[in-house]
């Protein structure tokens, strides 16, 4: 049984924020040495603010999966994440790739990501997202390591074709990857024998917005399921600084239509039903 809205029946999606800096990005780690960032211009606070704006003008709450490294820095902000009633989840320490770490470097990375977040906000946190969807059928240890660290869910799968991560013959939906841990993977369409994205990342801001508001309606309608959504505060920034060095494709999806991002969220958070991702998808199974 899905959430549905008490008025008119319609099906709740849940969306999420990953919050990291520009300079976080995995595409980008090549070219800006962890040493550096915290020599780099900050615009984090200042883009989740504008997303705290964002939500409350649209009456909306979310789930924020935030780097232990942003709250640390940023307290105040974190605060404010929870004093908007919104859920505050886990995004890792550091942005490390789970398939570039080791059982123990990935358990302790997600561990002090947890307490350092439970510190900063009072708050129990439930979820984790691994950096870059590096969690999947091909690492399955980690999912072992986020039970072990005491998430009781996970969202990091995308079960869709990419060059940097996607796991495509994972389940399209929520499910169980073991007693005591549900995973939720990003929104996918079916369509012609292959999963479609359909939950964020860069191809909202690649296509025009009527596909992505027809692939969730069809995955609301047609697969009876709620959407995940999920995207980045940088990308609501198009005055971000320019990082030099990445490849011209990095450099494409990473600064490609900032600027029609903000109206694009406006017309998905009244196009659709939206909620955290704790009450979309664990209030039956509280
Ligand atoms: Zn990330």
């Amino acid at each position: 049984m899905n959430t549905r809205d008490a008025t008119d029946g319609a099906i709740v999606n849940a969306l999420s924020i990953d919050v990291e800096d520009y300079f976080q990005v995995s595409a980008f780690a090549a070219h800006i040495p962890r040493a550096s960032w915290d020599g780099l211009p900050c615009r984090v606070e200042q883009n989740v603010d504008r997303i705290l704006e964002l939500l409350a003008s649209a009456g909306v709450r979310a789930t924020f999966f935030t780097l232990g490294w942003v709250a640390e820095r940023y307290p105040a902000v974190i605060r404010r994440i929870v004093d908007g009633g919104h859920e505050l989840a886990s995004h890792g320490y550091e942005h490390f790739r789970a398939t570039d770490q080791g059982y123990g470097q990935f358990l302790a990375d997600i561990r002090l990501a947890k307490a350092v977040l439970e510190d900063t906000s009072g708050c129990q946190v439930k979820g984790y997202r691994a950096p870059s969807f590096s969690v999947g059928p091909r690492n399955y240890w980690a999912f072992e390591c986020i039970a072990e660290a005491g998430y009781r869910y996970s969202s990091s799968l995308y079960p869709i074709h990419h060059d940097h991560y996607g796991a495509p013959d994972a389940p399209r939906f929520a499910h169980e990857v073991f007693k005591g841990l549900l995973e939720l993977p990003i929104t996918t369409v079916r369509m012609l024998r292959s999963n479609w994205p359909a939950g964020g990342g860069g191809y909202f801001r690649l296509l025009p917005y009527r596909v992505s508001r027809w692939s969730i309606r069809h995955v609301n309608a047609v697969d009876g399921q709620p959407a995940l959504f999920y995207f980045h505060p940088w990308e609501l920034d198009p005055e971000q600084p320019r990082v030099k060095g990445p490849g011209a494709k990095a450099r494409f999806r990473h600064y490609l239509n900032l600027e029609r991002m903000d109206p694009r969220m406006r017309r998905l958070l009244t196009d659709f039903k939206w909620d955290r991702i704790d009450r979309v998808f664990l209030a039956e199974r509280a």
